[in-house]
Formats: structure tokens, sequence, C-alpha cells
């Protein structure tokens, strides 16, 4: 058996977890495969923040119950949440690994190698996170560092801290050495990854916050961009922004999920801030010195949430005017106290807010990018469309610009590896809600 299939569902912190694990699996002697029909080893790495995300997982497995031969996975969230009764419900599965046990995974192969059937890894309680010096990452100028695993806060709708455990943080010295590592093999752009990553602790002695880890990653020879994500607004200080204006090569982008524009929501919520105090975070950006995009998540059709609270959130929107949001209708997941809640919301109410919330917020961004057309941005180059002809350019603010460049002088067309992984100035001349046109003077 030494082929193996990964499909992953869910968050950048899944995707990177998929990283490890392919290169948990490669020093194992396994190779990976494109289709679930060439491997002997399926794995699917799960996601439940949502309740349609996993009833995906468990349509794929439905689908892999016909092939004979293989041994399935699942791994994950969906993988903690539902543990031993993935057994009863996809017999065909033969492992089950939550996130919080991939530090176990090594071991676990070995059981599954030597033929044992019912093999699982759900215990929360390690103080470990997953480091591996095997990380398989697929793209050769984005690389993403996780500085803090886990969640200890305990928001009323979130399975998060049921399937990923409590937090950990790693030291600041692991993670900068692994920003020189990947600097030192042509990665430029840098993503810091945690749940709340400005509820990073550093666990050594220098006992670092998150905004000192940020102005030494950002400070790592060779890096050009550093992002990061999740930030939650309670643990979101100034020196966060401070840090940002110090430093170009820390993107101006900051996502700060607001969840919701009541206050009272907010409480039912959970999340340990008012609707002011998140403005007083907002007031903090907009008073930045560099131009800070700002991006959110909502959540609608929280139970007990009227149209006046809704109203709150729809204002909410227009005060800060974010630069794109993630919205989302409420979903109830096992084990969260919102479950025990009266008042839910129907499901054709939630659907009625949330194309109200999405089309008000596209007719920000459209204003917005408009404001951006005449100027120039510096773009990451990450890929080019065939169709349009167009290259596909990342600005520091996170906005994708679509761009032509200058003819060269032979008329030859720009070779790929010459173009992705460059930053290039880029003159924007169009907007539309969701990405920017322009073109780029220079004739690489
Ligand atoms: N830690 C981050 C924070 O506190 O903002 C959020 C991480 S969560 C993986 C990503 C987003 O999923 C949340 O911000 C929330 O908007 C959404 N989400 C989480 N649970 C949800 C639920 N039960 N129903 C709908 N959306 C949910
Ligand atoms: Fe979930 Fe809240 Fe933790 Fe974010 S802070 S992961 S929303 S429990």
């Amino acid at each position: 058996m030494k082929s193996f299939y990964l499909e992953t569902f869910g968050c950048q912190m899944n995707v990177h977890d998929s990283e490890k694990v392919i290169g948990t699996l490669e020093q194992r002697g396994y190779s990976q495969v494109d289709t679930a029909d060439a491997a002997d080893l399926v794995l699917y790495n799960t996601c439940s923040i949502r309740d349609k995300a996993e009833q995906k997982v468990f349509h794929r497995l439905q689908e892999g119950k016909r092939v004979k031969n293989k041994v399935f996975g699942v791994l994950g969230c969906v993988a903690q949440q539902e543990g031993e009764k993935i057994f009863e419900r996809a017999p065909h599965v033969s492992l089950v690994v939550g996130s919080a046990s991939y530090t176990k995974l090594g071991e676990l192969l070995v059981r599954i190698e030597a033929g044992e059937r019912k093999v699982t890894g759900l215990s929360l309680d390690t103080e470990d996170t997953f480091e591996t010096p095997l990380t398989r990452r697929d793209n050769p100028h984005r690389a993403y560092i996780t500085i803090i695993e886990g969640c200890d806060k305990s928001c009323a709708y979130c399975v998060v801290p049921f399937t990923r455990g409590p937090e950990r943080s790693r030291t600041s010295q692991s993670v900068i050495d692994e920003a020189a590592k990947l600097a030192a093999n042509g990665y430029s752009e840098i993503q810091l990854l945690g749940q709340n990553v400005n509820s990073y602790r550093d666990p050594s002695p220098a006992g670092w916050d998150f905004a000192r880890l940020l102005d030494a990653v950002g400070s790592v020879e060779g890096i050009r961009r550093v992002r990061f994500t999740t930030s939650h607004p309670r643990d979101f200080v100034k020196e966060i922004i401070d840090a940002i204006d110090r430093n170009e090569v820390l993107c101006n982008q900051v996502h700060l999920p607001v969840q919701s524009g009541s206050s009272r929501v907010l409480a039912a919520m959970q999340r340990q801030y008012t609707r002011d105090q998140y403005m007083q975070r907002i007031e903090w950006m907009k008073n930045a010195k560099r131009n800070i995009a700002i991006s959110t998540d909502i959540i609608v059709g929280f139970p007990g949430e009227t149209d006046e609270d809704f109203e709150h959130t729809l204002r909410l929107l227009d005060e800060v005017e974010y630069d794109s949001i993630f919205s989302f209708k409420y979903s109830q997941r096992p084990n969260t106290p919102a479950l025990k809640l009266e008042d839910q919301i129907p499901e054709e109410e939630k659907s009625r807010r949330l194309t109200i919330l999405q089309e008000r917020q596209r007719a920000i961004q459209m204003r917005r990018n408009t404001n951006l057309v005449g100027g120039r941005q510096e773009v990451l180059v990450e890929g080019s469309n065939s169709s349009t002809g167009q290259w596909i350019g990342r600005t520091s603010q996170n906005r994708i610009l679509n761009f032509t460049t200058a003819p060269r002088p032979d008329g030859t067309a720009i070779p790929r590896e010459r173009m992705i992984g460059n930053y290039l100035p880029v003159r924007v001349t169009r907007a539309g809600p969701n990405s920017l046109v322009g073109e780029c003077a220079i004739a690489v």
C-alpha cells in the first residue's frame, strides 16, 4: 500500500495541515496520486464548521463505498467531532484522526500498514503542535506557517474548540527559524496561521506577544510580504497596527471577524466584545498611516436575531466600509451552546438576510475598488488566465489585480516562469466588485 490520494475541505489551517500530512506520508515512502481510483490509501481532511461542509464529506465517503481494496481515512474536524461513529456510518473507513492528534500520525500509519482496520487518533489533550520538517508546499512563493493551534474561546455557535482542542502556541524561535528557512528556499510571502493568531503567546522564556512576533517575522531577510489570519477582536491591540505602520513588509490587510453588528447578538454569541469595542479597533485601522484593507466574517440568522439586530449589522457594513466579507447563514452544530437557544430563525429568513447583506456589501466593494482606478499597486504575480490573456496578481491589500504587460520589443510572449513570483508595479485601469484590472508598463 504505497500510494495515497488526499482531498482537503475547509480553511487554510486544513490546507496547511494537509501539506504536513503529505510530508509525513512521503517520508514513509508513499507517493501522492491525483485520483482516489489510482490510490491505495484515500484520505479526506475534513471541515465541520457548518453542516453543509460536513455533509459533503459523508457524500464523498458514500461514493467510495463501492470501491474494493482501498483503505479509507477521515482526518480533521469531522473525524474529531464524530469519532468512532464514523465507523458505523461508513464501515469501509479504517482510520479516523483528529487534527490535535496529527503528531501521532506516523504511529497510526504503522498500525494501518500492519493490517489493523479500525484505528483512531482522537485525543485532544496533546500539548504538542504539529511540527514536521517534511511539509510539502505546492505554491513556490507563498508559504503558510502555523503559529498557534486550537482555540480557548467559546463562541456559542462554534465547533472549533471541540474539534481542534485547546490553544497551543509555538515558540517564537521555531517560527522565525521556519520563516528564515522558507526565505532561503525562495519563498517571499508568508502567511501566519491560527484560529486566533493575535492570542499568540510565546511559550519560551522570551514570552513574545503577537505584535512582537510580527515585527520579527517582518524583518526576516528575503521575506517581502507577511499576512496573518484570523484575528479575534477581543485580543486585537493597537501595537499590531503600529507594527504594520512601521514595516511595509507587513501587508496592509487585516481580517477581523465581527459576526454581528448588534451588541445584543454579540453577547448571545459569547464573543466577548461589544459593537463599540469592535469599532474602536476599526478606528485604529482607519487612523493608521498606511491604507489598511479590512475584511470580516458575518453570520446572519443567529437564534433570536431580530430585524432590528440585522439592521445594526447592515449599518455596521456602511460604517466600516469593508474591502471584503465572508458571510454565512447560522448553522446548528453539535455540542455547541447555541443549539439549546430558542427562537431559531427559519431557513428562508436566513437566506433573505444573507442576500440583502451580500447586495449591500457588493455596492460598497464596487465603490471602494473604483476609488483605486488611476493609482498604482505593487502585485505579486500568482498566475495567468489563458482565456483573457491576463496575468493574475495580488496586491498587499489582498486584492486580485488582473493585468496585461507592455509588448516585448522582439514581439515574443513572456515565459510564465519569468512572471510568476515577480513583484511588479501595475496601474489600475478598471474596477469590479471583486477584482481590479490594470496595465504594467514594464516589458518583462
Ligand atoms: N477564530 C475566528 C474568529 O473568531 O473570528 C473564526 C474561525 S471560523 C473557522 C471561520 C468563520 O466561520 C467564523 O468567523 C464564522 O463566521 C463562521 N462560523 C463558525 N461557526 C459557524 C456556524 N455554526 N454557522 C455559520 N457560520 C459559522
Ligand atoms: Fe470559533 Fe470563536 Fe474560537 Fe473563532 S474564537 S474558532 S469563532 S470559538
